[in-house]
C-alpha cells in the first residue's frame, strides 16, 4: 500500500469533487463509435472562431518563444476603450473561472462567509469548500434569485455575494431596477460579484441590469465576464473583472504573472473587434432559442424562459436516464443534477441542424 496522501491533503480538500464538464465529443466517438456527435453541453459557440481570430492567431505563431504580455496592455486597451472604462479597472483571467476564483482567494477564509442562490454556478460553492468559508445558500424564486432572501442572508461575516445575470444553468435574469434596488441594500464592505457571462446575447428591449453602470455607482460592484460564450474562445480560457482600480489592485496581487497566454491575448483582441461575428452570433443564438423552444412545446416539455445561449427543460422524469439515452442517439446535453436540478436538462444552443437532431433524438428517446 502506497501512502494515502489524501491524509494530508489541505482538510477542505477530502470533501472537494473535481468540476464535471459537458461530456467531449471524442469520448463519446470512443464509446459508442459514433460517427456523427451533436455536442449541446457547455454552452459553447456553435459559429466556430470566427475568420479574422483564426488569421490573427495564424500571424502570431512565430511569437510562441516567448513570454506573453504579463500586463496584457494592449488587450486592456481595447477593452477599456469599448467598455468606457480605465485598463486599471480591469483584471484578466484564464477564463472569467480564473477571475472568480481570484475574488475568492483574496477575500474568503474559514471566518467568512459567502452568499450565492439555490441553482446557479457550481464554481461558487466549489470554491467555497475549497477556501473553507460559509457557504450560505438562498433559496430559489421561479428558479431565478431571491434578492430579498439574499439581502437577509447578509452577517457581518458576509464578504462576497455572487450574482450570475444571466443565471446558469437556469437562463433567469435581473431588471436593472430590481438589481440596483438590491445593491443600494447591500453594506459598502460587501462584494458583489456580477458575473455575466452571457450578457452580449440579450436584446436591448428586454430589461436587463446593465452590470458596468451599476458598477460606476457602486464601488462593492466587480462585473466579471467571459470571451467563452459569445465570442467563441472557450478553448483559448480569456475572461476579465471589472471593478474599481482599488479592487483590481488586490486581485492582480494574487494573479499569476502569465495566467493569460498569447495566443489567448492575441485572439481576444481580435475577436472583440470583431463586430460582424458578434452579430451574426447572436443572430443564430437567437434563432436558434425559438427553434428550440417551440420543439420543446410540442413535444409536450416545459422550459425555463432564458437569456443565456442554452434552454434548460423539465424532462418530468429521472434526467440521468434521459440524458443517456440521449447519448446513445449521438447527442450530449448536460445533466444538471448538481445544480439541484435532478429532473431538468440544460441544452447548449446549437446550429439549426445541430438543434434538430437533438429535438429527433428527444422526440425518439421520449415517444
Ligand atoms: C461559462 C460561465 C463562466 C465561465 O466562463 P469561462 O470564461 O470560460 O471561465 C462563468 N460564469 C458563468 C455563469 C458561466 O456560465
Amino acid at each position: 500500500m502506497s501512502f494515502d496522501f489524501l491524509s494530508i491533503a489541505n482538510a477542505q480538500i477530502s470533501s472537494l469533487q473535481p468540476y464535471q464538464t459537458g461530456k467531449p465529443i471524442e469520448e463519446l466517438q470512443r464509446e459508442l463509435g459514433l460517427e456523427r456527435i451533436v455536442k449541446l453541453a457547455s454552452n459553447e459557440n456553435p459559429c466556430g472562431i470566427s475568420e479574422k481570430v483564426q488569421q490573427a492567431l495564424q500571424d502570431h505563431l512565430h511569437d510562441l518563444a516567448r513570454y506573453p504580455d504579463g500586463a496584457a496592455f494592449e488587450l486592456k486597451q481595447v477593452l477599456a476603450q469599448k467598455l468606457q472604462v480605465d485598463a486599471a479597472q480591469i483584471t484578466l483571467g484564464n477564463g472569467s473561472n480564473e477571475v472568480l476564483n481570484l475574488i475568492g482567494l483574496c477575500f474568503l477564509n474559514p471566518e467568512t462567509e459567502v452568499i450565492f442562490s439555490q441553482h446557479s454556478f457550481v464554481v461558487y460553492p466549489l470554491m467555497a469548500k475549497f477556501l473553507g468559508a460559509k457557504a450560505v445558500e438562498v433559496p430559489a424564486k421561479n428558479w431565478g434569485y431571491d434578492l430579498d432572501g439574499i439581502l437577509a442572508a447578509i452577517t457581518s461575516k458576509t464578504r462576497v455575494i455572487f450574482i450570475a445575470n444571466p443565471n446558469n444553468p437556469t437562463g433567469t435574469w435581473l431588471g436593472h431596477k430590481a438589481l440596483q434596488n438590491f445593491l443600494q441594500q447591500v453594506p459598502e464592505q460587501v462584494l458583489v460579484v456580477i458575473d455575466e457571462a452571457y450578457t452580449e446575447y440579450i436584446p436591448a428591449d428586454v430589461d436587463y441590469a446593465d452590470g458596468l453602470a451599476l458598477q460606476k455607482q457602486f464601488a462593492n460592484v466587480i462585473v466579471t465576464r467571459s470571451l467563452s460564450k459569445v465570442y467563441a474562445l472557450a478553448g483559448l480560457r480569456v475572461g476579465y473583472a471589472i471593478s474599481t482600480a482599488a479592487v483590481a489592485n488586490i486581485l492582480n496581487r494574487v494573479r499569476e504573472p502569465f495566467n493569460v497566454n498569447s495566443l489567448a491575448q492575441i485572439a481576444a483582441i481580435a475577436a472583440l473587434q470583431d463586430d460582424e461575428y458578434l452579430q451574426k452570433t447572436i443572430q443564430v443564438n437567437a434563432a436558434g432559442r425559438v427553434q428550440l423552444e417551440t420543439g420543446l412545446t410540442e413535444l409536450g416539455f416545459e422550459f425555463i424562459p432564458s437569456q443565456g445561449n442554452f434552454v434548460t427543460f423539465d424532462t418530468r422524469q429521472n434526467a440521468a436516464e434521459l440524458y443517456q439515452k440521449l447519448l446513445a442517439k449521438g447527442v450530449i446535453v448536460r445533466p444538471i443534477s448538481p445544480y439541484g436540478m435532478p429532473q431538468h436538462l440544460r441544452v447548449s444552443i446549437g446550429l439549426p441542424e445541430e438543434n434538430a437532431a437533438f429535438l429527433q433524438a428527444l422526440k425518439e428517446v421520449t415517444a
